[in-house]
Formats: C-alpha cells, structure tokens, sequence
C-alpha cells in the first residue's frame, strides 16, 4: 500500500515551463503517476506512488523556494490509481474561466480552520450557508448537512450559477467548501463579488482535512475524489440511491458501452442484473457485440484515514 498526495499553492511562477520539466523528471525519477498543473499563478496536483516515492517527492518539492509551504494532503492508495503522469501548463491551475485580475485568490474569502469550521457550522448561526463548491454528481455521495449544491457539472459554470441565485446568499455568512480547498480559493472570490453575502468563509483544506479531525462530524457520507478509487469513505451514512433500482446506494460505476461510458450511482445487483451497463439499451448493446467495452476499472475500497 503506498499513498495519494493530493495539494496545491498559489504562487507567482516566473518559468511555469522549467518547473514542469523539473517535475517530469523528478515524477518519472520516482515511478510517479497523477495529474500535474502548472501555471504562472501556481501548482495543483495529485500523485501516486509507494510511500516511500511519495515522501521523497513531498522533501524535493518542500527544498524548493516556491513550493516550502505546501500543505500534502495523503490518503490510501498508489499509482495504479491514476492510467499516467500527466504534467501540463496552463493558463489556470483550476479551470473557472474568470479573469485572473478580476477574481484573484488574493481576494478569496476568509480561511477556517477544521475546529474553526466545526465551531461555526455547531454555533448555528442563524444567518448561516453552507455553499458546496462541487459538481452536484460529487455531492451526491456525500456533503455537508444542510448545505446548498449547485445543479452544475463542471466547474467553469459555478459562477454563472452564483450570479443567478445571488439572492441565497445576500446577507448571510456563507461557508464555503470543496475537495482540498483549490477550488474555493477562486470561487469564493465570486461569491464575494456578485451576492452582497455578508461574510465568505472557505474551509481551509476542504473536505479532506474537516473528515480527518471529524469524520463523525457534519460532512457525511463519501469524498468524491478524481483517481481510480472515486471516492473516500469519511463515514458510513449512505446518502444517495443506485439510478436503476432506487436502493441505497453509492457507489458509482461507468457504463460498460465504451460509447455511452455514463458515470452513475449503481448497486451491485444491478450491476449484476445490466451486465455492467446504465440501460436495457445499452446492455443489448453490448450483448450484442455492437459496440466496444470500456476498459475495466480498478476498483479498490480505501478510507480518508491517513498512513503515518
Ligand atoms: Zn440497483
Ligand atoms: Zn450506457
């Protein structure tokens, strides 16, 4: 068993290109696999490998002068969680489609810590939202009690999304929360900008930290997470309903018709009934030899405990 480290910084880079040659090298040097962004605004990655890779690569990054005050984010898990290490430059290290001057992270609402986000969220303000930053299909599997989830399933439509529903959030405090805490970073600028909210607060680390100090706490259920293990188990609340059945369930799968490759929440006895599939349609499909099969997934259970 090895880990997943999962982290981010903004920080002006002058030579994005030299540090995603410095770190092909060092990733290829150390078996690595993952998702690597680089832009002149910062560094957003998540990497597998053995323990012992994953801490060498953790002491390279923190002895470079750009990178010493990342905050690595590890759970369970290894390189065969991710196909390949993909290392790419681009203008965003989070896709929002925002100008960069406009809605700058230095801009972004306040952090809280886990205990300061749990304190908040326990004092029940009555002015409180709680804003989930994700796709809906993500809080699906597991969210925060109560807290509001945008019908989107990219990103890049979360501020279109607050500007037309700013009168949820005029006047309140509003709790902002993500994965790991990126993508709040820009988003809550937004939120700032076009709601009149009284107060932005964003949880510093997002769900992966809050679930470490409080995994019984108020985000229930699972961490969706962007590798092969989908997602992380914080608790055991079940929030979500296989599609085909409408039995508790969450557990997401792909389609096995490589054409349609749906991404869906389905048990294992209709997985078992549809051959793998998300319809009648598709398993004849399939069963019929009318199109391709998917590639199988790995599918492994992990928890959001970490490995010291
Ligand atoms: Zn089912
Ligand atoms: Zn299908």
């Amino acid at each position: 068993m090895g880990k997943i480290l999962l982290f981010y910084q903004y920080v002006k880079l002058q030579n994005p290109e030299a540090i995603a040659k410095w770190q092909r090298k060092l990733c290829a040097s150390l078996n690595l696999t993952g998702r690597i962004l680089i832009g002149d605004e910062g560094i957003n990655g998540t990497l597998g490998g053995t323990t012992q890779e994953t801490d060498e690569y953790k002491k390279q990054m923190l002895a470079h002068e750009s990178f010493a005050d990342v905050d690595f984010k590890d759970s369970d898990g290894d390189a065969s969680c991710f196909p390949r290490m993909q290392i790419t430059v681009r203008e965003e290290i989070v896709t929002i489609g925002k100008d960069k001057q406009k809605y700058n992270e230095k801009d972004g609402g306040v952090h809280l810590t886990p205990e300061q986000t749990h304190e908040l969220i326990a004092s029940q303000p009555d002015d409180l939202v709680i804003l989930d930053a994700r796709n809906q299909f993500e809080a699906e599997i597991g969210k925060f009690t109560d807290a509001i989830v945008p019908d989107i399933h990219v990103f890049r439509d979360f501020p279109e999304y607050i500007e037309k529903n700013a009168d949820k959030f005029k006047d309140k405090q509003v709790l902002m929360y993500c994965t790991g805490g990126i993508r709040c970073e820009r988003a809550s600028t937004v939120v700032k900008k076009h709601t009149g909210a009284k107060k932005v607060f964003q949880m510093l680390g997002g769900i992966h930290r809050y679930a470490e100090k409080y995994p019984e706490g108020f985000f229930r259920g699972k961490n969706y997470v962007f590798d092969r293990r989908i997602a992380l188990k914080v608790n055991d609340d079940i929030l979500s309903t296989c599609m085909l059945c409408k039995e508790k369930c969450d557990t997401y799968t792909n389609c096995l018709n490589a054409l349609c490759n749906k991404h869906f929440i389905c048990c294992a006895t209709c997985k078992d009934t549809f051959n793998n599939t998300c319809s009648e349609a598709c398993k004849t499909l399939v069963e019929n030899k009318k199109v391709h099969k998917r590639p199988p997934l790995v599918s492994k259970q992990y928890s959001n405990k970490i490995v010291h």
